[in-house]
């Protein structure tokens, strides 16, 4: 039908036609920006609206006016936490084994449904900056300039559509926010609502700050977490036998840089050991660790400003968050992997004037599988039906479906591996965790533990055997397995 005859159909006049034209035009220029600002290993006991043993620091002023003006989430989750794995599941909104990265290694089917796709398909101009650690050329971004895998902290190489370019003497925090503060100036189309993406490399290992964070913390002492002397007696196979402790896996050159100067002198000077030496270690880490999360607050910083300064802010939806957890030495470790509380739980932060309540929080179970589809109801686009999260746009108005989920599912694939954390999936309520590590490395090949965070939040004491228990573990692994099918886990990715 042309458009002569759906007007003498409707019986609709041409300027009730243009009218309507006219409004959906409208329409679509109110519709929100969206900016997504994305930390790599960026726990959330390092954000001050998070509270914790940091909260005195003040070591995010401008995250924190996120949470000031928005909402803070108290539990939000991610499905595998790892960097690569975690990104593909931001982009599909679907679990590890229906996106196909399970793990950091091989290749990301990027032919496959993503939400910038569909976002661009309805108008929005989209742009990706900084570190997605998936290796290919990126889809349904207008712009993407990306970190090669991991990347550097200096002298940053990234790709583009065009080719390679390459910021010599610069630290990737401050080039990756420029370049997004470029593109909003320069690349972005006034006339269409974006999605800009800007994702830091910083703060993941080996932890390089830049200079005037550096010097800033160098004699800051931090608090130590209450568990960094963890001896693992309550847990089995694999929080025994992983490689990720600040004692014997983090390593004094490549990681705590202790040929500097100052660190090397004190080293000679007095020599730590034992308890000593993992207390200096914990020291160093965290200055390096904080200087880095303090350089990705002052950028952060920046591109609020900017907003505000041009009057984006109003139409903005800005949003923090991480690509996962890290242990920033409780139970004595770094890195992230298990589905213990530190690297399972991940940072969330949103602001959307005149929606979002301000100086809100939000306790319920929300996990990275949401935020594709969320960008997508933000934007008005159709969310598909094979995407297996939730949008968080009800909760971000203050009102949680009755429906909402109670437990939350968890996998991670990567052994043998980068310290290896064995293979193990799970199950989440706000209450109770059950964890099935399973495969090689694990004693007949099943090993399970059982959390109740209530009086355990610290997992310090697996209570699987404990006679009292096994009505809410039988539950639990009920709930488990309604979950495998519900997000059609293959059984042979469960062996
Ligand atoms: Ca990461």
């Amino acid at each position: 039908m042309n458009r002569r005859d759906f007007i003498k159909m409707t019986g609709m006049s041409v300027a009730a036609l243009a009218a309507a034209d006219y409004g959906l035009c409208a329409e679509a220029a109110n519709r929100p920006n969206i900016v997504w600002l994305f930390a790599d290993d960026h726990g959330y006991q390092a954000i001050g609206a998070y509270g914790g043993r940091f909260e005195k620091e003040n070591l995010t002023p401008n995250i924190d006016r996120i949470a000031r003006a928005g909402m803070t989430f108290d539990r939000c989750y991610v499905g595998n936490s790892i960097c690569a794995p975690s990104r593909a599941t931001l982009l599909t909104g679907k679990h590890s084994h229906l996106n196909g990265k399970l793990d950091n290694r091989g290749g990301f089917n990027h032919d496959q449904q993503q939400f910038q796709k569909i976002l661009q398909k309805h108008g929005y101009q989209t742009a990706m900056i900084g570190k997605i650690h998936l290796a290919g050329k990126m889809q349904g971004f207008d712009y993407w300039e990306v970190l090669p895998g991991q990347g550097r902290y200096w002298n940053p190489q990234f790709l583009t559509a065009a080719g390679k370019t390459v910021y010599t003497g610069r630290h990737s925090t401050e080039v990756i926010t420029e370049r997004a503060l470029n593109w909003l100036e320069q690349g972005r189309d006034a006339d269409k609502p974006f999605m800009l993406m800007v994702h830091f490399k910083a703060p993941h290992r080996n932890w390089q700050p830049m200079p005037h964070w550096k010097e800033r913390f160098k004699d800051r002492v931090w608090p130590e977490p209450d568990t960094l002397f963890d001896d693992y007696s309550g847990r089995g196979t694999a929080a025994h036998k992983q490689s990720m402790t600040i004692a014997r896996t983090m390593r004094l050159e490549g990681d705590l840089k202790a040929g500097e100067p100052e660190r090397k002198a004190y080293l000679e000077a007095h020599k730590p050991e034992g308890e000593d030496l993992i207390r200096w270690k914990y020291q160093t880490y965290m200055r390096d660790y904080l200087a880095c999360i303090a350089g990705v607050d002052e950028h952060v910083g920046k591109i609020l400003d900017y907003l505000t300064e041009k009057g984006l802010d109003r139409n903005t939806v800005v949003m923090y968050s991480s690509d996962q957890g890290f242990y920033l030495g409780e139970h004595g470790w770094f890195d992230k992997r298990f589905m213990y509380r530190e690297s399972f739980r991940t940072p969330f932060l949103a602001m959307w004037p005149g929606v979002i309540p301000a100086g809100t929080r939000n306790g319920e179970l929300v996990q990275n599988i949401d935020f594709a589809e969320t960008f997508l109801d933000i934007a008005g686009a159709p969310i598909p039906d094979a995407m297996q999260g939730r949008s968080l746009v009800p909760l971000l108005k203050g009102k949680t479906p009755d429906d909402w989920r109670t437990s939350l599912y968890y996998h991670y694939y990567e052994f043998p591996g980068a310290h290896a954390v064995r293979r193990h999936e799970g199950v989440a309520t706000a209450r109770y965790k059950l964890i099935r590590f399973y495969g090689p490395g694990v004693p007949n090949g099943e090993e399970w533990e059982f959390y109740d965070l209530q009086n355990d939040p610290n997992e310090m004491k697996s209570v699987y055997r404990e006679p009292d228990q096994q009505k809410h573990i039988a539950g639990m692994k009920t709930e488990l397995q309604r979950l495998r099918e519900f997000y059609r886990v293959p059984a042979s990715q469960t062996r």
